[in-house]
Order: structure tokens, then sequence, then C-alpha cells
């Protein structure tokens, strides 16, 4: 760690810009590559400058970085179900073209190349929690397929470079993340409920509320991916928050911390909304000894203090 040259594909999006913190803070030099179309430059304003080069690029098209590379974290990719419903054919191209681009960059560097892959290849999983051995249950053609199926590619890609280029190659599957720097207007629940909570407006509950996720604190992501990079393993590997809740008991969180009654308004549930959902962490702990040390409710207070500032 530290003296690396990283590219950071997404570098400007919610991950991306803490995983350049991060880096910097160790000293690695990190060059960023986003559109800008989920992501935002803003992300990375408050961050020492010295060492980071931010480049406008859709890297579906083409990846051109000059000098050496040591890293490459691909994180562009919408990521947010409103956003890739919206976004279907860009969300299906950087998986699979700009996926392939980010691999060859990988080849012609020498570089080693991690990929952020998702729990969304589970789909709405038969096998509750998840392992990573599980192949999950998706539905191609539904809306949620675009990144569903798009993020399986490039894992099978991914894998094709590691087997027969040789390229290094490293899978993180993400589960539900939340903290700063989320868009207000993003769409996921957390910020989705943070923001309404903080307007006084009611949460908008899809469904009855009683499907499952498992969140995790960004810090946490961040420390198991960067452990992840730095590990010797080929295969997927669940980075998550095991501890599950329910949509409504997240709702009832956020009200008593915003110091409000529970108010909700139930909306239809979006098609093929997995209804459970939570890692098994066994592998990252064996393999990376991490486990997520920030609980929902300290999360979720830090979250709620950083979006106080920008509602
Ligand atoms: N959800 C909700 N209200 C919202 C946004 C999301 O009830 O305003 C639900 C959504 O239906 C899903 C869960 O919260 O069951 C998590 O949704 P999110 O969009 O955060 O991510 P997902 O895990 O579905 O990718």
């Amino acid at each position: 760690m530290g003296n690396r040259r990283v590219v950071i594909t997404g570098g400007a999006g919610f991950l991306g810009s803490h995983l350049a913190e991060d880096l910097l803070s160790r000293g690695d030099e990190v060059v960023v590559l986003d559109n800008f179309i989920t992501g935002n430059p803003d992300n990375l304003t408050h961050l020492p400058q010295d060492d980071l080069t931010l480049i406008r690029t859709d890297i579906s098209n083409y990846i051109n970085v000059d000098g050496d590379v040591d890293l490459i974290l691909h994180f562009a990719s919408p990521a947010s179900p409103i956003d890739y419903l919206q976004l279907p054919i860009q969300t299906l191209k950087v998986g699979s073209l700009g996926t392939h681009n980010a691999l060859g960059l990988a080849k012609a560097k020498g570089a080693r190349m991690l990929i952020a892959s998702t729990s969304e290849v589970y789909g709405d999983p038969q096998v509750h929690p998840q392992k990573e051995d599980y192949w999950g249950h998706v539905n191609p053609v539904g809306p949620r397929g675009v990144y569903d199926e798009a993020k399986r590619f490039s894992e099978a890609m991914t894998m094709a470079y590691n087997r027969y280029h040789g390229v290094e190659t490293r899978i993180v599957r993400i589960f539900n993340t939340y903290g700063p720097r989320m868009r207000l207007e993003d769409g996921r629940v957390v910020p989705a409920f943070i923001s309404q909570a903080l307007r006084k407006e009611p949460l908008t509950v899809f469904g009855d509320g009683k499907q499952t996720r498992s969140f995790c604190f960004v810090t946490d992501l961040v420390d198991g991916i960067l452990r992840l990079a730095e590990s010797d393993y080929s295969g997927p590997v669940n980075i998550g928050n095991p501890n599950e809740f329910t949509v409504m008991e997240l709702a009832e969180i956020i009200s008593e911390l915003g110091g409000l009654d529970l108010n909700v308004e139930h909306k239809d549930l979006p098609e093929d909304d997995p209804k459970v959902r939570q890692p098994d962490i066994t592998l990252a702990k064996e393999l990376l000894g991490w486990e997520p040390k920030v609980q929902l409710r300290e999360g979720l207070e830090k979250t709620m203090s950083w979006f106080s500032k920008v509602v």
C-alpha cells in the first residue's frame, strides 16, 4: 500500500470517491475516470489534489491512461434501481463494454484489477443468507435484468481475462451500502428515508415493507474492498454487513433518530424487488480477517448528520 498508481473508474461516485479518499490517505496516486452521469466532481473537491487526476470520459467507448498503472478499481455504473431503470442501455454498456475496456487496460499495463460486482447477481434469492457459491435467481428480461446481467457478464469477462490472459483479478460482491455522499435523489432506501425524515415528509415504503436488506456503512465496505484488492484470491467475495432488517424496521429507526413519529406512505413494490437479502461473510472473515464494525444506528446517525447539511 502507498506509492501505487491506482485508476478508479466511476471514481466521482459514492463508493469511488470514498475509495479515492482512502487510497490518497495511504500515499497512493489516484486517477479517476468518470462521465458524471451519476457521479459528481464535487465528491472529490475536499481531497488533496496533488496526487489526484480527474478525467471526464465514458469508459464504455475506450480507455486511455498514460503512464504506469498498478491497480484498477472498476466502479463505474449506475447503481440505484431508479438510475439503472432510467439508464438501461448505459448500464448494460458499462458492465459489458466498460468492463472489457478496463480489463484491456489492466492487461496492457500489467495491472491488477478489482471489479465491483453486487448482491444483485443473486437476484431474488432462493437461498438465504447468500453465499458466494449460490448461482442466483435472476430474471434476465425484467427491468432489473439490465443491472443484474451486466454485472454477471462483468464477472464472467473478468474470470475469462484471469484464466485466458493471466490478468490478476478480484471480484467483490457488494451488498446494500450507505453513507455520506449518496445523492439525495438517488432513490435508494437509506437516502430516500433520511431526506424524507429531514423534510418531515412521510417515508415512502414500497409494498408492505416486510422485505429485508442488510446495510453496510461505507467505511467498512471500503476497508473490505481494499483488503480484497491486496489478497491473492480471484473468486467472488461478499462484502456487506450481515445484520438484516425489514424496510419497515429501517423506517422506524430513521424516524426515531430524526425525533419523529413513524409516518409512512405505502407505494407499489417495484417489479422483481428481492424479498430478502443477507450476505454470508464467512469467506471474507477467513480470507481477509474482515468484518464490519459500524452498526446500523451509528452509521445512520453519521449519514443523517451529513445529509442534514445538504437537504
Ligand atoms: N424501498 C422503499 N422505499 C424507497 C426506496 C426503496 O421501500 O423509497 C425499498 C425497495 O423496494 C427495496 C429496499 O427498499 O425493497 C431497498 O431498495 P434500494 O433501492 O435501496 O436497493 P435494492 O436493495 O433494492 O437494490
